[in-house]
């Protein structure tokens, strides 16, 4: 695919390396690149988050086609196509802060370890780097999720909430009962960063499931991010959207 010419690729082409330059890009936001104004006009975070989230999400974007399925020959042409032909086009589009002149080989968006050989914007072939950034593996959990009901059921998941009280629940699943009583923290993350709720617990072998609870009064709307951490390295992270 890589050998037909770029204006005569077909558009499910682009709208497939589109939509697996969003797979990567989102979970760089999860990772803590957020930027957003407050109420009163207060920007909190990184102003450069969404350039960020889409440079070091461009380098990720073979890995992460391969993780779909994608051969790894064929990931990295999707790479490269992303790189030199359609991340250029992003500085004058009408959306420019997606876009970073640092974003190139050696620059300081350049994320990959050695710096060389492939591309963000070079003409060689991109390396596709593991593991990914939000990482479950290897780890103990199998799932986490918020739900506002009284639940274990992944049925009742949720992302997103326009409740301004609402009452949250925080699940997590594990692959199997621990073996032996494992420690763990959950933390949830108001939008400018700060910690909104946090709480520890022990984790019997008597259970797979376990969730902790917060009722938020009157609540900040935007991106809460939730982090589970267990005592054997495994973190599962995610987000919940607070609307109006
Ligand atoms: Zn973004």
């Amino acid at each position: 695919m890589r050998d037909a010419a770029a204006d005569q690729l077909p558009s499910d082409y682009i709208h497939y390396a589109e939509a697996l330059l969003t797979l990567a890009h989102e979970p760089i936001h999860l990772g803590g690149e957020v930027y957003g104004v407050l109420g009163k006009g207060l920007a909190v975070g990184d102003p450069e988050a969404e350039a960020k989230a889409d440079c070091y999400g461009m380098q990720w974007l073979g890995y992460v086609a391969t993780q779909l399925g994608d051969n790894p020959t064929d990931a990295a042409a999707i790479a490269t196509w992303v790189a030199e032909v359609y991340y250029p086009g992003l500085e004058n589009s009408d959306n420019p802060e997606y876009w970073s002149a640092d974003c190139v080989p050696g620059g300081r968006l350049d994320i990959r370890a050695d710096k060389t050989g492939a591309s963000p914007s070079g003409g060689t072939a991109i390396s596709i780097p593991g593991p990914p950034l939000v990482s479950t593996t290897p780890s103990s959990i199998a799932e986490c999720w918020a739900t506002d009901q009284d639940s274990f059921d992944p049925a009742d998941k949720i992302s997103r909430t326009s409740d301004p009280s609402p009452s949250l629940e925080f699940v997590t699943k594990l692959v199997q009962p621990p073996t032996s009583d494992l420690t763990a923290t959950g933390t949830v993350s108001a939008p400018d960063g700060s910690v909104s709720y946090t709480t520890s617990w022990t984790w019997t072998a008597q259970n797979t499931s376990w969730r902790f609870g917060a009722q938020w009064t009157n609540a900040r709307t935007g991106r809460y991010l939730v982090t589970v951490s267990l005592g054997d390295g495994s973190v599962c992270r995610y987000a919940v959207s607070f609307t109006r």
